[in-house]
This record gives structure tokens, C-alpha cells and sequence, in this order.
């Protein structure tokens, strides 16, 4: 790697001196140095991010997205005690003052349940618990019980006024399907802000990016392959230059009973874990709270659905993948993602 990364700072450097007929003198930083890679891995949000940023600034700004990433977690976690979201959660009907990361989760979520027909819905809580997803301790409820809880769901009942929320009681609001995208999303301003041109941050499944590589070709990610045990296989490579990719499957937290897989993304319409062929879903755009957003609704939809969503829409790109092992993506991404052979997957190239 280290290697890597001097070798294409010194063909920088000899093109630099071939325009130039010489070296820039100090105080100007070695091109080598511009080209070092400074890394920070940190546990938030119930996972391992890693974040990498080159250039002078570089370990800076990692130590403080880092950072960045903590705090949100404390302010978003639906479990710690002294979230915000535990305050509005735990208000009883009365209204909550919530800080701006806080609100404009809540914003964007409202925005996307709208926008999505509700396949997005953050107040889904009481579902994701009785269903067992947040404990391990997994059952199925009886349909009482679910349609006695799904009285209490419903995004657009959440009530937003200048920095005050008010949630009708019993209602109980979850961040999970958007706030790694929000947190990479945050942190991608905040290492642009330090002078940072060219970092990839990788929140479990959400990759944000910013510029390419500093040797100016696209940074690589794998897609994993959604049959693939223990994560040990990927589907295929996705190319991203200032891009967020953001991918929900069915393989992330699931049970099965009698042949059937119930994962943790709730289909807002049945109160019940998603059913459709979809195994995994990525959405590639430039807002990784969108991105993350999109991801988890779009699987909800289903194919169909979430192709016609996307005609419609449009701002952003897509790979499906389905049990049958059909891989459909837009034709945005033809030149962006290739399949890795011989695991049996099908690629499919959608029209406009
Ligand atoms: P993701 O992995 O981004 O698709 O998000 C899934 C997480 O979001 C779940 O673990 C739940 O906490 C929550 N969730 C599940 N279904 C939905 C849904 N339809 N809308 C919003 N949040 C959901
Ligand atoms: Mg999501």
C-alpha cells in the first residue's frame, strides 16, 4: 500500500518537474507527503467504521469525523439513556427540544417517507422490538398484536415545530435506516471543510467517498454477495468518485422459521419483516443520508416498485440483487460496477 502511494508520488513528482523544469522549493509539502494515507478506525453505532483521508490534513480530519461519529451516536442511539432520541421517544406526548443533527434526521426521514410512499417509516420501532430484532430474542407476533402496535407507526404524525418535536404517546421513532448515512454524510463535510480532496469512509455498509484516489483513478468497493456466508464472497466491484454507496440485504440481521427468512427490514404495510425476492439493494448517490434512506425503502418496494420509484425520481442509481440471482442495475452504473464471475449471479442492464 505504503509503496503504492510513494510510487504514485513520485510519477507525480517527475510529471510536476516535467511542467515546471524543477521542485517546487519548501515550505510547499512533498508531493509524497500530500499523497500519505492517514487512517482511523473507531466502534460507533453498533459497528466498526474505518475511515481513510490523504494529504497533510489527513490524520486530522479522520481523528476528528472519528469523533464526529461518537457524538452522533449518543445523540441518536434509540437505546442509550441519554440520547435525544431516548428523550423524544420517552416524552410521554409532550414536546421535546431536539438539536439540529437530530432534526435534520427527522426532516430528511419525513421528507423520504413522503417521497417513497411511506416504504420509509421511522417511527416502525415498536414492530422492529416485538419482532425481536433489537434483542436477538426473536419471535413472530400474533396479528393482534402487530395491528395493535402498527396504530402507533405513522412518519407523518411525527410534529415538527423550529426546534421542537412532538410525538403522539406510544409512538416511538428509530434512526437505524438512516443515520450511518447521515454520519458519513456529516463527516464528508466536515474533512472537505479541513481541505480534505480525496477520503473514503466506510460505515459497515455505507461507503462515502470524496474525490478519487490520489492517483486520480475511481476508488473500488466490494458489494457483497447477499448468499455468501460469513460475508466470505463478493457479488462485484463498484467504481465511486465523490459518491456515497450505501447497500441494505436481507442477510444483516435475520431468523428463519419453517423455511422462511425474516429480515429487519419492516414492510411499514404488514408490520411484518419484508417478503419479497430482493437479497440486497444498493443505492449509489451523492447524499449518503438518501443514499442509506433510499436503500432500506427501496427494499421494501420490491423490484418493480423500486424501478418504477427510480424512473420517477431519478438523483440516484441502483443495484438489485434477487434470489434467483438476477442482478439488475441502472444503466448509470454499466460503466461503474462489475459482476465477479462464477458465482452464478446474472447481470441485467436497465433502459432509462
Ligand atoms: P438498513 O439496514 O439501513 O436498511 O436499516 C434497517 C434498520 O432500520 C432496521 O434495523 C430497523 O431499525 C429500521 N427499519 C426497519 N424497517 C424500516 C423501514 N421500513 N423504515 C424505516 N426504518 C426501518
Ligand atoms: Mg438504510
Amino acid at each position: 500500500m505504503k509503496l503504492k502511494h510513494l510510487m504514485s508520488g513520485l510519477l507525480a513528482l517527475s510529471l510536476l518537474a516535467g511542467c515546471t523544469g524543477g521542485i517546487a522549493p519548501s515550505p510547499t509539502p512533498s508531493v509524497s507527503q500530500e499523497m500519505e494515507a492517514h487512517n482511523k478506525d473507531t466502534f460507533a453505532m453498533d459497528t466498526l467504521m474505518s475511515f481513510t483521508a490523504y494529504g497533510p490534513q489527513g490524520q486530522a480530519a479522520v481523528e476528528t469525523a472519528a469523533k464526529e461519529v461518537v457524538k452522533l451516536d449518543q445523540l441518536l442511539s434509540v437505546t442509550g439513556e441519554d440520547s435525544e432520541v431516548w428523550a423524544l421517544n420517552h416524552a410521554q406526548g409532550q414536546p421535546t427540544v431536539m438539536g439540529e443533527d437530530a432534526l435534520a434526521l427527522l426532516t430528511a426521514a419525513q421528507a423520504l417517507g413522503r417521497a417513497t410512499d411511506g416504504a420509509l417509516d421511522v417511527t416502525l420501532y415498536p414492530l422492529v422490538k416485538a419482532w425481536g430484532f433489537t434483542t436477538g430474542s426473536y419471535q413472530i407476533p400474533g396479528k393482534d398484536t402487530i395491528a395493535a402496535l402498527l396504530e402507533n407507526t405513522g412518519y407523518d404524525e411525527i410534529a415538527i415545530d423550529g426546534d421542537t418535536v412532538t410525538l403522539p404517546q406510544g409512538m416511538e421513532v428509530d434512526f437505524g435506516a438512516l443515520a450511518k448515512g447521515y454520519a458519513g454524510e456529516k463527516c464528508v463535510k466536515l474533512l472537505r471543510e479541513q481541505g480534505v480532496t480525496s477520503a473514503i469512509l466506510r460505515l459497515s455498509g455505507n461507503i462515502q467517498t470524496i474525490g478519487a484516489k490520489p492517483d486520480g483513478s475511481p476508488w473500488r468497493i466490494a458489494i457483497r454477495d447477499p448468499e455468501s456466508i460469513n460475508n466470505s464472497d463478493y457479488l462485484g466491484v463498484l467504481e465511486l468518485v465523490d459518491q456515497a454507496a450505501v447497500t441494505s440485504g436481507n442477510y444483516e440481521r435475520y431468523f428463519e422459521y419453517d423455511g422462511v427468512r425474516y429480515c429487519h427490514i419492516m414492510d411499514p404495510s404488514t408490520g411484518a419483516p419484508t417478503q419479497n425476492p430482493l437479497t440486497s439493494v444498493t443505492i449509489v448517490g451523492p447524499s449518503g443520508t438518501a443514499c442509506d434512506g433510499l436503500s432500506t425503502a427501496l427494499f421494501v418496494m420490491g423490484r418493480d416498485r423500486a424501478l418504477e420509484y427510480w424512473r420517477s425520481a431519478g438523483g440516484f442509481e441502483v443495484i438489485l440483487v434477487e434470489q434467483d440471482k438476477n442482478v439488475w442495475i441502472t444503466p448509470g452504473l454499466a460503466d461503474q460496477f462489475s459482476l465477479k464471475d462464477g458465482l452464478g449471479y446474472t447481470l441485467n442492464i436497465l433502459e432509462e
